[in-house]
């Protein structure tokens, strides 16, 4: 361990002792918490009481696009954050890093890594937020019918997971036992706001007594949005539905199985990327843009912390592999490394993580709809797969 991470993990084990008493009079999460010992309503509680957010909420609006369902969250504060790269002339460093400097809210869970630990905190400038909501206000109207275009109320919380305590780890680089960790700290999370926020949240499916919705994205690179360059993923949980995961929940209702098995039945053998255990990577047949992918796991899991210990191995051996090939393909592209990436659940939807390289900006047809794709599936899928052939990662044979 270098100097520099060493300082680093000793900074914030200072944070953790400096914010115990905080911590424990807000909602008695431990100094290295861990989530699975705490409850949904201390959680809650514990965002509510981080003085770090201060000032810094949303308005709670939420508009919805009549045409297509498309969610709008108005969050202005989200102007005032740093972005890292703002200065172009200096490229950002773990010197210049806000979450390398502590410039983070309280940590809401731990876990420890092979180098430095793994670690979940709200975010600062939170696109959702805690609302002290009467019950009735929120779990049974979440979509109040809103004649007079006043907007919906968009209430939870937003949070970040810090893929590793170490500026420069991230999934393209970390050890596949420490990967597994990062994807159980997000299962372990997921769990305990879909199955014990009843009271608090909407059920979202009565089926499963599961409560609102849990989105989670990650952002790498200036071109994908990412305005931290150390490396996290965000975690919105919502009553509200983004539209994508309606329109999961609509495919499954209108053909009978989820759009994941859908994939698995119908998508072309020969833009299959690769299969790890139970796990294929694919490109899409319908490819908007240049190396879309798919992960997709042949599984009965809706969520996260359904998936099997075995699943867990396969997505995260899948994950890294089509994150360290989008590191090999994009400077190859002449292209710096930026890509969104969303893990998509339920409900009524089977598991699949779906990746978007920042390769073609996004023109005027696409913005009717119509998109014009400047690589055919067939050329990405065999100039991706030849790559990916060439990853090997830390921790498999
Ligand atoms: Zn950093």
């Amino acid at each position: 361990m270098t100097e520099t991470e060493l300082r680093f993990g000793y900074l914030n084990m200072v944070l953790y002792e400096s914010d115990m008493d905080m911590e424990l009079r807000a909602g008695d999460l431990a100094t290295r918490p861990d989530l699975s010992q705490h409850s949904f309503k201390s959680l809650l509680d514990f965002l509510v009481a981080d003085h770090h957010v201060k000032g810094r909420t949303s308005t709670d609006l939420c508009q919805l696009d009549p045409r297509d369902g498309s969610m709008i969250i108005y969050a202005e504060h989200r102007s005032l954050r740093r972005d890292e790269h703002a200065d172009t002339t200096t490229k950002p460093t773990p010197a210049t890093c806000p979450i390398c400097a502590n410039q983070l809210t309280n940590v809401v869970d731990f876990a420890a890594q092979s180098h430095g630990f793994t670690f979940i905190s709200q975010n600062m400038y939170p696109v959702l937020y805690p609302k002290n909501l009467a019950p009735e206000t929120t779990t049974k109207s979440a979509l109040m019918p809103d004649p007079g275009h006043q907007g919906r109320i968009a209430f939870g919380f937003h949070l970040l997971q810090w893929t590793s305590s170490l500026h420069d780890r991230d999934w393209h680089n970390i050890p596949l036992a420490d990967s597994m960790i990062t994807l159980q700290r997000l299962a372990i999370l997921e769990e305990k706001v879909l199955r014990h926020s009843g009271g608090y949240m909407p059920l979202s499916c009565e089926k499963n007594g599961i409560h609102g919705y849990v989105s989670i994205i990650k952002n790498y690179g200036p071109a994908a949005g990412a305005s931290l360059t150390h490396g996290h993923q965000q975690i919105a949980f919502s009553n509200i539905m983004p539209q994508r995961t309606f329109n999961n929940c609509r495919f499954f209702e209108r053909h009978k199985i989820t759009f994941n098995e859908y994939l698995w039945r119908e998508n072309p053998e020969h833009l299959t990327i690769a299969q790890e255990g139970n796990v294929k990577i694919i490109v899409p047949y319908f490819m908007r843009r240049p190396f879309n992918i798919i992960v997709l796991p042949d599984t009965n899991a809706q969520h996260l912390h359904q998936l099997t210990n075995k699943e867990v191995h396969d997505v995260a051996v899948a994950m890294q592999k089509v994150i360290k090939t989008l590191h090999l393909l994009m400077p190859e592209l002449g292209k710096e490394v930026s890509y969104n990436m969303a893990i998509h659940t339920g409900p009524d939807n089977r598991l699949y993580v779906e990746f978007f390289p920042v390769i073609q900006a996004i023109g005027g047809f696409e913005r009717i709809g119509l998109w014009i794709c400047q690589l055919s599936a067939d050329h990405a899928a065999a100039q991706f797969r030849e790559l990916y052939q060439e990853v090997t990662l830390d921790g498999i044979d």
